[in-house]
């Protein structure tokens, strides 16, 4: 894959700070992350008639919840003074631009509430073959309705934070004692976040054909997941210790409006699901990904190549369904996509698939083969889109392991 490359089209937003400074609102273009409260300082969004304190922000959050009008026409603002090479612009008591290099990234958004999705056909009937393999791969709701869990929102964490090896209660088969064991089943899910711009009240649902407008973008989203944990507490009611230890966010929202040019059609859903989630026009995003594992004696090599149109389930149509028994969403709500598969083995977004349950270890550089991830291992997701000439990088979510504290 290119190197990162964050071009006019794309403009991200996302929080930083320099040493000892406070948090900011910022984009990014190239290597150089653009301080907008110094922008707005200058008075450059004045017209806009927004207050110069959004851009100095812990999260996003209040940004985001100015709306689309605003939040667009900020995006738009800031193409214009960027597309000039060599801007001009300078401030008197601080620098505008900073080297990515020169500066901390932070979690883009305040998280209120997170839910996971499950929206990809062949991640779920790989995993379903599994875990299941005297039953239908499929179960009878998963084509009528996007299954989801609702996740916990406090444990995800921006690209760069690591975490300790999670501990909990396992047990390999249904007739046996459960053990108290660090897991040894360690593993990842390649997804994209929608970042949700825009709440509905209590009891009001989303139009599945108006559900875009709550939307404000996307991040990478890596779903980290304890697979001998899962087993055994999965049933009845979902995952729990599995899944909450730890979950890791690009820091840059790439926003819907810079993912216009990469709408790719998708396909028509049999059997017919319910009124509701039928979509006058139905589109995934075209947007590349890929996971790269890299252990402490090797470069890293790439082990998945997937996209977000691997999907079976439309964002509007999993908005439409968070929402139709009259749940709010909030600015700031996080949804996961769901595992992102695709059909052959070397586009599987778990390696739970990819090594399909352990029984086929990955074989790295140095000979040293992986089944699931150990101690020191780093995952980076790396994600784009690219077409006619135009890029809009995600920019990536890097995580490396911890031995068990
Ligand atoms: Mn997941």
């Amino acid at each position: 894959m290119n190197k990162m490359n964050f071009t006019i089209d794309n403009i991200p937003f996302g929080i930083f700070s320099v040493k000892n400074g406070r948090k900011r609102l910022a984009t990014i273009i190239n290597d150089q992350v653009v301080d907008l409260y110094a922008l707005a300082d200058l008075g450059y969004f004045d017209d806009l008639k927004i207050k110069k304190s959004v851009f100095k922000n812990d999260f996003l959050n209040n940004f985001i919840s100015l709306g689309k009008d605003k939040t667009k026409a900020v995006r738009k603002r800031l193409q214009e003074i960027l597309a000039d090479p060599t801007p001009k612009i300078t401030h008197p008591a601080q620098p505008i631009t900073h080297h990515l290099n020169d500066v901390q990234l932070h979690l883009p958004i305040k998280i209120g509430d997170y839910t996971d999705f499950y929206s990809s056909e062949q991640h779920a009937t790989n995993v379903g073959k599994m875990f299941r393999p005297d039953g239908d791969a499929l179960l009878p709701n998963w084509k009528h309705l996007p299954v989801a869990y609702h996740g916990r929102a406090s444990s995800i964490f921006v690209s760069g934070e690591n975490f300790h090896r999670p501990k909990g209660q396992v047990n390999a088969s249904d007739t046996t004692l459960p053990v108290f064991s660090p897991t040894k089943r360690l593993d990842i899910e390649l997804e994209m976040a929608t970042i949700i711009g825009k709440n509905n009240l209590i009891g009001h649902s989303i139009d599945v054909n108006a559900a875009e407008d709550y939307v404000f973008g996307f991040t990478l989203f890596n779903d980290w997941s304890a697979r001998d944990i899962q087993r055994w507490e999965y049933v009845p009611l979902g995952p729990f210790l599995a899944k909450n230890f730890f979950s890791s966010m690009s820091p840059w929202v790439v926003t819907l409006e810079a993912l216009e040019p990469f709408r790719a059609a998708a396909e028509t859903q049999k059997p017919e699901v319910l009124a509701y989630l039928k979509e006058e026009k139905r589109h995934h995003f075209d947007i590349q990904l890929e996971v790269i594992l890299k252990t402490q004696h090797t470069e890293g090599i790439i082990i998945s190549q997937s996209n977000f149109k691997n999907m079976y389930w439309t964002v509007a149509q999993q908005i439409a369904h968070h929402t139709v028994n009259g749940c709010n969403l909030n600015v700031g709500d996080v949804m996961g996509s769901g595992t992102i598969s695709g059909k052959t083995p070397d586009s599987f977004g778990s390696l739970l698939e990819l090594t399909w349950g352990g029984k086929n270890p990955i074989t790295l550089p140095d000979g040293s083969t992986r089944t699931f991830l150990e101690d020191g291992d780093t995952i980076i997701i790396k994600g784009f889109a690219e077409k006619d000439g135009i890029r809009v990088d995600f920019g990536e979510v890097k995580t490396t392991i911890l031995p068990i504290k």
